[in-house]
């Protein structure tokens, strides 16, 4: 007797376990055919059952359009969600926003390849305009920014309409209303859990370490792992790729290999000089290099 094939996306990822949705129809929990296929939600699979067997099985990964990754504390890269349109950062007046966070998120999506969408939720509550002076140099690098209220529903129209057709995964810190955003958007849209919980045992107690929420106008991936966030290890050289307007002068400097911090004649200290580049983004890059430096050292070599 043979068995049956399929292929489909994993929509909820629980380590050892994933559930996928069929190409054709329905969603299947799924075990794992090697522990290192390092599946995330939005993940393309191949899956097939044994005749007999009641439980499907992942045998492999199909190729990715992109991956979104972070680095641990150890400087590991962990997966968080794969083949998205779109990183959307939550941020809000309270809690208050740390814009070096928001240029870590950008960096992460930038170096993955992935189109990044500012949301400023809450705008129901007062703002201090010092506090959002930083968006200033974001806009001018083509980062669009939505202003929203989940609670209000101000801006939700405009919110859609970018979410629109596309996979967006949402991050932000804890607090700035990613859930509530969520549930002011897919309504009665409903996450499809409980899957793992019929049969296999496992599930319930499991935490999930990422999903896809299915809406009629787009996909929402979500992960707990990006309320904090490192964008995964790069060489020195490739951190400036994460700051679009650093990167562009970079062919200016005298040394092909200039990281821009005390080389001479350096175009992009320069430009951070007469402001054409903005002092906080300059030092944002400065501290992302540095953290890169103290990862790749706790990381060592050659691990
Ligand atoms: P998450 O941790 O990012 O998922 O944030 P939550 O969705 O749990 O929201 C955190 C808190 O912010 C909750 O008390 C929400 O009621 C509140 N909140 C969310 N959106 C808004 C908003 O648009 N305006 C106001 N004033 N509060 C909001
Ligand atoms: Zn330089």
């Amino acid at each position: 007797m043979t068995g049956q094939t399929d292929t489909g996306c994993v929509v909820e990822s629980y380590g050892r376990r994933v559930v996928v949705a069929r190409s054709e129809s329905g969603s299947v929990a799924c075990k794992l055919k090697r522990r290192d296929l390092d599946l995330v939600a939005g993940d393309e699979v191949r899956i097939a059952v044994s005749a007999g067997d009641d439980e499907w099985t992942v045998i492999e990964r199909l190729p990715r359009k992109n991956v979104f990754c972070r680095s641990d504390s150890r400087g590991r890269s962990e997966s968080l969600a794969a083949n998205l349109d779109q990183l959307g950062v939550v941020i809000a007046p309270r809690p208050a926003c740390d814009p070096f966070i928001v240029d870590r998120y950008l960096a992460g999506a930038e170096q993955a390849g992935i189109a990044a969408l500012l949301i400023c939720n809450k705008q129901d509550l007062p703002a201090d305009s010092d506090d959002l002076s930083f968006l200033e140099p974001l806009r001018a690098i083509g980062l669009p920014v939505v202003a929203v209220s989940a609670r209000t529903g101000t801006g939700l129209d405009e919110l859609v309409a970018r979410l629109s057709g596309r996979r967006s995964l949402l991050a932000g810190q804890s607090g700035v209303g990613k859930s509530s955003l969520l549930n002011a958007l897919a309504g009665e849209a409903v996450r499809a859990t409980g899957h793992l919980s019929t049969g296999s045992g496992e599930g319930r107690h499991t935490t999930v370490s990422s999903a896809i929420l299915k809406t009629p106008w787009g996909e929402i991936a979500d992960s707990p792992g990006v309320r904090d966030y490192t964008p995964p290890l790069a060489p020195s050289r490739e951190v400036q790729r994460g700051y679009p307007e650093i990167a562009a002068l970079a062919s200016g400097c005298r040394f092909p290999d200039c990281l821009h911090l005390r080389e001479p004649q350096c175009a992009v200290r320069t430009a951070v000089d007469s402001a054409a580049i903005d002092a906080r983004r300059y030092e944002s890059y400065r501290r992302l290099l540095n953290l890169n430096r103290q990862l790749e050292d706790r990381r060592g070599w050659g691990a």
